[in-house]
């Protein structure tokens, strides 16, 4: 099918040369060649089922990526404004599909009276983001209530895994190229004590204390090194407030990186190495990155 029978086909939106810099919590970066927001699952499925190029990139809430300046090729699928779909199911069980919102699962299973995933009440990513990153903080992390996910792959068929099949480590799961989250199944607990609001607010006030929550960050930048902190090997450093460009360390929280108006993608990059550089000089410690960096240098 050509691209014109496909943008009459579908119910969502497929436009090309998009700037993704309202995509991505930093605010910057380059354009997508081609950029689809699908209606739902259905419209993702005939999508990507017709649409014959390779080279697709899924982004959720764009909190974890950093956009290059020379923007991606091939298309980038967002399901920012989609698959935002839940059920209760039995005995704990609850599904969410993949687009939809760190925060409001956490709100959502804590109303429905389970307990388990209270700590994504300050994660801004999508759930998608989520599963593939394997975000945590305050002791727990996505995969950990996961049963099952269902994924869809770059011909549009669904399939539906068990957690056992997944390789999944600190911030990383192993997820076979092709393949994208587009539902996940996580059984949890009763709370009987009913204080999941009560430990929501305590999490949300510890962030506000700590962290520059409101700057566009993608929150922290590097994974902690074994038996370290990569915020006290920065802050040791006297790195905080330290500028290139339009991107400085945070003040408040050594492993943030704040991008202000004038940041581009590639001063945000420069930062990341030079911070690597130096606290691999004084510490002789390597940061790997948390952050994932997507698309094209100019
Ligand atoms: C202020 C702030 C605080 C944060 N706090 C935390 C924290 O406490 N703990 C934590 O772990 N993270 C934290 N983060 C980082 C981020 O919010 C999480 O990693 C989040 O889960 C990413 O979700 P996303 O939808 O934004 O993913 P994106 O940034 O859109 O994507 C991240 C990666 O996942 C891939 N991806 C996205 N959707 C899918 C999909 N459906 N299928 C397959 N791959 C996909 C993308 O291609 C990319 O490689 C924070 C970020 C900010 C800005």
């Amino acid at each position: 099918m050509n691209f014109e029978h496909i943008k009459k086909n579908i119910r969502g939106k497929i436009r090309e040369n998009v700037s993704l810099k309202n995509y991505n919590t930093w605010k910057v970066g380059g354009e997508a060649e081609y950029f689809f927001e699908p209606y739902d699952l259905n419209d993702l499925k005939f999508f990507l089922a017709n649409f014959q190029k390779t080279n697709i990139t899924f982004l959720g809430n764009g909190s974890n990526v950093l956009i290059r300046d020379g923007g991606i090729q091939g298309c980038v699928i967002c399901l920012k404004n989609t698959l935002k779909d839940y059920e209760v199911l039995k005995d704990g069980e609850i599904s969410f599909e993949a687009g939809f919102s760190c925060m409001k699962i956490a709100q959502i299973t804590a109303r429905n009276n389970l307990s388990g995933l209270e700590f994504l009440c300050g994660v801004p990513g999508s759930l998608g983001g989520a599963l593939a990153m394997n975000a945590g903080c305050y002791g727990g992390n996505v995969w950990e209530k996961v049963t099952k996910v269902v994924l869809i792959n770059e011909q549009g068929i669904l399939r539906e895994r068990n957690k056992k099949e997944f390789k999944i480590g600190y911030r990383n799961v192993e997820l076979e190229k092709g393949s994208f989250f587009v539902k996940a199944i996580f059984k949890l607990d009763q709370n009987l004590l009913n204080n999941s609001q009560e430990i929501i607010k305590n999490f949300l006030e510890d962030r506000r204390k700590k962290q520059p929550t409101g700057l566009p960050s993608c929150g922290s930048v590097f994974k902690n090194p074994d038996h370290h902190h990569a915020a006290n090997l920065i802050d040791s450093l006297g790195l905080k407030g330290f500028k290139i460009g339009g991107a400085h360390i945070s003040t408040k929280h050594a492993n943030f990186i704040i991008s202000d108006k004038s940041a581009s993608s590639n001063d945000i990059e420069k930062l990341i190495e030079y911070i690597q550089k130096k606290v691999y000089e004084e510490k002789n410690i390597f940061l790997e990155t948390e952050v994932k960096f997507v698309g094209n240098n100019i």
